[in-house]
């Protein structure tokens, strides 16, 4: 029988009709392979790579770039969807490549698992990522916005903070010629706290261009550029005249004695970045510094930056959470340890002009949580 294209087409559309209805009636049966395993409460764990592109171009006292590839993770079980967000970090040996794979090979850990044993599940990661910190941080990220979600809190309810003790987020300046530093500056005018990134020979004149075009509180993060403490103390005392708040890793992270005796000399507080991973990083660290930057990428997720964050506190250390270039997904994450700490630099996502998800917002520099639940990102994995 041969039929016109009008008859094809009004009885294969009864058949897809009539099979949607089978398949709605007898689901299990005509179920696909990925939603036996749904069904069988199995994990899966899909990653892909996205591009990030920078607004401007990021320069640090290390490096430069234009944008950045960072690996999302999306964990699924029992219909509840986690996700999870790696932006991995030359400075730590971490490429996207390397990440993808180290997530790839950590899948088996979530098969067949309770996931609210996730201190368990934690404890296999640790052992089996060890480079790659940040490949470790996206799944912890989606396994705690998984947990988020089954028991539909966000989780700075379920850590017990409150998000309007959050205290507000400085916005980053990159290094730059003069006049795009002052035209950074003009852009960044609703964020009440700047951080400018020094380190090089052109220090003061970088701070001079800032200072030509406001007078907000500054904080500055020198990478690790100044060799010498000699060196350091001449900038930092020279910083202080110019109305900076404090200094972030002003020598190479193993220059420990030397900070400790700029430390001593210092007319302003001293932060660890480049020298603080993880928790088991922090006692030594209490005689050279004043407090650590934590981010989730080095700390390989949340529940390490929780213990750095109790560690920290009980050696009467000052604490801040910053973050690397990355979307909505690892900064919102972040965000939900923000009432826990004293200074805030999550600012990630605003550098970026192609960000995938949407979550915690930022407005004159306070972070405008929401309500739903996990980090409360939606978005297009
Ligand atoms: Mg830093």
């Amino acid at each position: 029988m041969i039929l016109t294209r009008k008859e094809f087409l009004a009885l294969t559309g009864k058949s897809v009709a009539g099979f949607s209805l089978m398949s709605s009636l007898f689901g299990k049966v005509f179920a696909s392979e990925k939603d036996v395993k749904k069904l069988l409460g199995d994990a899966m764990i899909e990653v892909k790579t996205k591009k990030l592109i920078l607004k401007h171009t990021w320069t640090i006292s290390r490096n430069s770039s234009d944008f950045k590839q960072n690996v999302f993770v999306k964990l699924e079980k029992d219909g509840i969807v986690g996700y999870g967000e790696a932006a991995p970090n030359v400075r730590y040996g971490e490429n996207a490549e390397l990440t993808t794979r180290r997530i790839n090979q950590a899948k088996t850990i979530f098969q067949g698992r309770d996931f609210f044993h996730y201190i368990d599940i934690k404890k296999e990661l640790d052992a089996a990522i060890t480079d790659q910190s940040c490949a470790k941080a996206a799944l912890d990220i989606a396994l705690m916005d998984w947990i988020g979600k089954a028991l539909n809190v966000p989780l700075y309810k379920m850590w017990g903070l409150n998000p309007a003790e959050a205290p507000l987020t400085s916005f980053s300046i990159g290094i730059d010629t003069v006049e795009v530093i002052k035209q950074k500056v003009r852009e960044a005018e609703e964020f009440p706290i700047l951080k400018i990134k020094v380190g090089t020979e052109r220090d003061e004149e970088i701070i001079g261009a800032v200072r030509s075009v406001t007078d907000k509180p500054i904080r500055v993060d020198a990478n690790e550029g100044w060799k010498t403490k000699e060196e350091a103390l001449e900038r930092i005392q020279w910083l202080k005249s110019q109305g900076v708040e404090f200094i972030e890793q002003p020598m190479p992270a193993h220059m420990l004695e030397e900070t400790a005796w700029l430390r001593e000399r210092s007319p302003m507080p001293i932060v660890a970045d480049e020298a603080v991973k993880t928790a088991a990083d922090i006692p030594k660290l209490a005689k050279a510094y004043d407090g650590i930057n934590i981010k989730l990428m080095k700390s390989g997720g949340l529940l390490e930056a929780l213990k750095m964050i109790q560690i920290a506190k009980a050696l009467n250390m000052k604490i801040m959470i910053g973050c690397m270039i990355e979307s909505s997904v690892a900064i919102s994450a972040a965000a939900m340890l923000g009432p826990y700490v004293d200074w805030l630099d999550l600012d990630g996502n605003l550098l970026i002009s192609n960000d995938p998800f949407s979550g915690v917002k930022v407005k004159k520099g306070k972070l405008i949580y929401n309500s739903k639940p996990g980090i409360g990102v939606e978005g297009e994995f």
